[in-house]
């Protein structure tokens, strides 16, 4: 079909609707559109008067297009501003609510045991998680040959004997660096590494760690500092227990159980059918460590305590399963 002069596009498009607009670029200009069938129709005529013909085409297909699409965008200026004319917008009208995060569970955990210590006068210290060998091991009295000090237990770095931390100790001995010979009250919240690959430990955790030196410090101290922390969190009835035990850095070394809080002690799997559950490890700093930090241990005493963060939250919280505590699923943390 032969093309149109202008004039009788220019008299169509002004007399569209927006709707309109659109149907007139699908008639004309669509894949069956009647411009696009000319164009494609030109291959059938002389070659002398294809490049005329095909020139005037074009220019006529281009300025319809224009046309077209400033025809559009006056409507749809014209449209908008008689909606905001008839539409009256009440401000005062409440927003839509917007969702806000909260806090992990492990950072409510970790910000609930440290407001308990300091309510006690700990100051809260911090220190590196890339640490060297002395500060990690040999200043807290790791033998040589320990399992913790195998490949297998921890990320070693490649360069200069570096290390991820295998747990908040050394930040005791920073700390203690710090501050002899005076006395010394501290907690050291932070993560740390471990190379275990089994279902129930993660390669990176939290622990809490807490120092006191000072004179005459006793197991008197120790006992009643994690009697009053557990009772703190756990609620005032909650049966304890110290139990005997080893750490290098402590001598004597003790693990404090609390009773089990989902069976009630009646024996669950939880805790093994025993009815305590592990909350806890402490012991008096041995003099190895103390000497380590810049203190004379025949001056001086102390005690030291620590604990996994990941754990606590799970038996204050009651959550079965510490992979919850890890993978992110929002309809879980949601719950806190
Ligand atoms: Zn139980």
């Amino acid at each position: 079909m032969p093309a149109k002069p202008l004039q009788f596009y220019l008299d169509a498009i002004e007399q569209a609707d927006l709707p309109g607009v659109e149907a007139l670029r699908v008639a004309w200009l669509g894949r069956n559109g009647t411009l696009t069938d000319a164009l494609r129709q030109l291959a059938s005529l002389e070659p002398e008067h294809r490049r005329q013909v095909g020139q005037e085409l074009n220019r006529l297909k281009q300025a319809v297009e224009q046309h077209l699409a400033q025809r559009q965008q006056q409507l749809a200026a014209d449209a908008l501003r008689l909606r905001l004319a008839s539409e009256a917008v009440d401000l005062s009208l409440p927003g839509e609510p917007v969702a806000v995060g909260h806090p992990h569970p492990l950072a409510l955990i970790q910000d609930r045991l440290v407001s308990i210590f300091v309510a006690m006068g700990f100051a809260v210290a911090v220190g590196p998680e890339v640490e060297d060998d002395w500060h990690n091991f040999e200043a807290l009295n790791f033998p040589h040959d320990h399992p913790a000090r195998d490949m297998q237990d921890s990320f070693s770095l490649a360069a200069g004997g570096w290390l991820l931390r295998t747990h908040t100790s050394p930040v005791q001995i920073r700390a203690m660096q710090l501050s002899a010979p005076r006395p010394l009250r501290i907690i050291a919240p932070g993560r740390v590494y471990r190379r275990d690959d089994d279902a129930t430990h993660a390669t990176s955790f939290h622990q809490i760690e807490a120092l006191v030196i000072d004179q005459a410090v006793s197991m008197a101290h120790l006992k009643a500092t994690v009697a009053t922390f557990a009772r703190t969190l756990f609620g005032q009835d909650v049966p304890l227990r110290f139990r005997p035990s080893y750490f290098p850095f402590t001598e004597p070394s003790a693990e404090l159980d609390v009773g089990c809080l989902f069976c009630q002690q009646a024996g669950c799997a939880l805790c093994k059918m025993s009815g305590w559950l592990e909350v806890l490890g402490s012991g008096m700093v041995h003099p190895k460590v103390l000497t380590a930090g810049g203190y004379d241990p025949e001056q001086v005493s102390g005690f030291a305590f620590g604990v996994g963060i990941e754990r606590l939250a799970m038996l204050y919280y009651q959550i079965p399963d510490v992979r919850l505590l890890l993978e992110g699923d929002l309809r879980f943390l949601s719950q806190f």
